[in-house]
């Protein structure tokens, strides 16, 4: 009453045919939920106005060159962002 015993009586054949099925299956289910996916990634490029959850990062512009740079890697000085420390010292243009 072994797991194995219960293997050998289901012939190779079988197990292969069943294998063929679950595969099929499983590729429909992947080509089903792709293209939904897709088409549901679509819809969500127009986001409700408001929603500035989409971007990761908030981006700001050198006050000195106008260069749009993440928050994060920006030179923050009296109120005003730069691109870098240079144009930080060179002030607004
Ligand atoms: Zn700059």
């Amino acid at each position: 009453m072994s797991l194995r015993a219960a293997e050998g009586k289901v012939n190779g054949k079988q197990q292969t045919a069943v294998l063929k099925v679950i595969l099929l299956v499983l590729a429909l289910l992947l080509v089903y939920w792709f293209f939904w996916g897709q088409r549901k990634r679509d819809a969500s490029d127009k986001p409700p106005e408001g929603n500035t959850s989409v971007s990761p990062e908030q981006m700001v512009v050198c006050a000195h060159c106008q260069l749009h740079v993440p928050e994060s890697e920006c030179v923050k000085a009296a109120g005003r962002h730069y691109c870098c420390e240079e144009h930080c010292k060179l002030g607004p243009s």
